[in-house]
């Protein structure tokens, strides 16, 4: 089965990389889904985002790193795909994920939304959460792979 692991990734932290580790022993094929939203304010932009993410992932065989403007259950039902994968860590991801289960229920019936747990190690990490420590000089190590503490230390540099 192929399966799709949409986000905004903003940047790939190590949380995320652990869930397509574990996801591409599972299935055949993973496409990892940069989303794009004019709703959120990103960082990065949806090609530093894909970029950093393809060589966060660069271990791995059967990943493709796609950016996707339009909803996941439409590039879904176009590349024949039948389950999103998402990450859970604390009780506040649950109502925010189920309620995207079912508009995207709604939206493609063909398509089951698939949850995996984060582990123990990186149940404290997100992206805005990496930012915050990349801002105030904290270390990133265990929390971003080589290249996204190189491209949030100049990005962050960039800011100032
Ligand atoms: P979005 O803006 O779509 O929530 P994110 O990039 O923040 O995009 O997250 C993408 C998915 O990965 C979400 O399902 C989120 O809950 C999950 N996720 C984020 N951080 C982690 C982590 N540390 N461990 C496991 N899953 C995570």
């Amino acid at each position: 089965m192929n399966v799709v692991y949409p986000g905004s990734f903003d940047p790939i932290t190590l949380g995320h990389v652990d869930i397509i580790e574990r996801i591409s022993k599972l299935y055949e094929n993973v496409t990892v889904l940069v989303s794009v939203s004019s709703e959120k304010n990103y960082t990065f932009t949806a090609q530093e985002r894909k970029e950093l993410i393809e060589k966060a992932l660069a271990h791995l065989k059967n990943i493709k790193v796609e950016v996707n403007e339009g909803l996941t259950t439409d590039y879904a039902k176009k590349n024949k795909i039948k389950g999103i994968v998402r990450g859970l860590r604390a009780v506040a991801d649950y109502e925010y994920e189920l309620t995207m289960a079912n508009i995207n229920k709604k939206l493609n019936p063909h398509v089951e939304t698939l949850l995996i747990f984060a582990s123990p190690e990186f149940y404290f990490v997100s992206s805005r959460g990496v930012k915050e420590v990349a801002k105030h000089g904290g270390k990133l190590e265990g929390l971003v792979s080589e290249n996204v503490k190189k491209a949030l230390l100049k990005k962050m540099k960039r800011k100032k």
